[in-house]
């Protein structure tokens, strides 16, 4: 089928939720990746955060293959070799102790809001504005952003909602019902948004005092994409709780929450639950993704790339006048327009370049954590290109 084929069936058959860029991708290799009817693509976006080891790395396919001719998925009823050791390694590689796995975002973050409820015994969750946490009724409603929201009345209680970047604000609302503060580091729907530097460390201080649990929402900024291995490091903060997934699983649908000391217990047989979630072949790949990020040494390609690639935006900030912030660690970058961000994003695709626009006038770039300095060089020359024509 070719892309016109494809969007037809797909405005006929498939619930109409998404505004979709108007192509059908067919296959990748790395960062490449071709649509259907032949177009080729750099990946500045890798499936929104996901893909950290580009499409079609032989690692993957590999253990992918190997693992579903042994065992996919048996539930949560036996135990399986692939979770443990994925838990162990989870473990070894952060400052927690325990996992829970789940099978996105939304539900990691619903399972670490009631591992908080539980422990604490309290129900409030402070989260912050212009934050994401999901789509799910509870994580939409911690989600700081009215227009993910406003139409799916009556709302879950116990939220509410504070600036971003002021700690003094969250001093101010805590209450004796407060469980736990969900917050982003750098939040990343919203427009890769970096707050000021101390702020996340008066945050760990201010919930310690009060004994209220930290969650730090890790699903976009985890396994390499901010330089570090987690965010919680970039920052030289220890939350009681983070919540992880789009990387994990390079694009295997895995999340998980990350727990440490005595809250990572609070759960009793029966008390929460998911079918498919830690199943074998999810945690065989995301081992796998681990382990590929060490021996290709991502980390150090996020932080390398990262900055090249952030230094090459300052000077396209130099030269266009439109460009009003560059933000961001490794390879989690963005340009702030004073305009609308999504016809760039559209004349981009043109060009041939997979990039993300959000929070309306941000341009996001979030690659594979494979990419080369010579495929940001090509990025940055289509993009100045463009800006000289608008
Ligand atoms: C993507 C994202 C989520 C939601 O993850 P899903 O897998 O889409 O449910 C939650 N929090 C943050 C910070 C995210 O970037």
């Amino acid at each position: 089928m070719n892309n016109k084929e494809i969007i037809d069936l797909d405005s006929k058959y498939i619930i109409q939720n998404y505004g979709r860029q108007p192509i059908a991708l067919s296959h990748g290799e790395g960062v490449i990746i071709w649509d259907t009817d032949g177009k080729q693509y750099i990946d500045f976006f890798a499936g929104l955060a996901v893909n950290v080891l580009g499409q079609s790395h032989p690692k993957v396919i590999k253990t992918i293959q190997k693992q579903a001719e042994k065992l996919i998925h048996v539930s949560n009823v036996y135990y399986t070799e692939e979770q443990v050791k994925l838990a162990k390694k989870l473990s070894e590689i952060s400052i927690f102790d325990r996992v829970f796995y789940a099978n996105s975002g939304a539900e990691a973050n619903e399972g670490a809001i009631k591992l908080a409820r539980k422990f604490t015994g309290k129900g409030e969750i402070i989260s912050a504005n212009n934050s994401f946490h999901g789509r799910t009724l509870a994580t939409v409603t911690a989600t700081g952003q009215d227009k993910y929201k406003e139409p799916f009345k009556p709302l879950p209680t116990g939220f509410m909602h504070v600036p971003f970047g002021d700690s003094k604000a969250i001093s101010n609302a805590i209450n004796d019902d407060t469980a736990a503060i969900l917050i982003e580091a750098i939040q990343g729907e919203g427009g890769v948004v970096v707050p000021p530097e101390n702020y996340l460390k008066e945050v760990e201080s201010i919930c310690k005092e009060n004994n209220v649990i930290l969650i730090l929402d890790e699903i976009q900024t985890g396994f390499g994409r901010i330089g570090e291995m987690f965010a919680y490091e970039l920052y030289g903060i220890k939350p009681d709780i983070i919540t992880i997934a789009k990387a994990l699983g390079n694009g295997y649908p895995i999340g998980g929450v990350l727990a440490r000391g005595e809250v990572a217990t609070a759960f009793d047989f029966g008390d929460h639950g998911t079918t498919f979630g830690g199943n074998a072949l999810g945690c065989a790949v995301a081992m796998t993704v681990i382990e590929t990020i060490k021996e290709e040494n991502l980390l150090e390609n996020s932080k390398t790339v990262g900055e090249y690639f952030k230094d090459k935006l300052y000077k396209l900030k130099e030269k266009h006048d439109f460009i009003k912030d560059v933000r961001g660690f490794g390879l989690f970058l963005a340009l702030e327009l004073d305009q609308n961000s999504s016809d760039i994003t559209d004349k981009m695709l043109k060009k041939g370049f997979l990039i993300n626009s959000t929070a309306g006038n941000v341009l996001r770039f979030v690659p594979p954590l494979i990419i080369k300095k010579d495929h940001v060089d090509k990025l940055i020359k289509a993009l100045d290109n463009l800006f000289f024509e608008i």
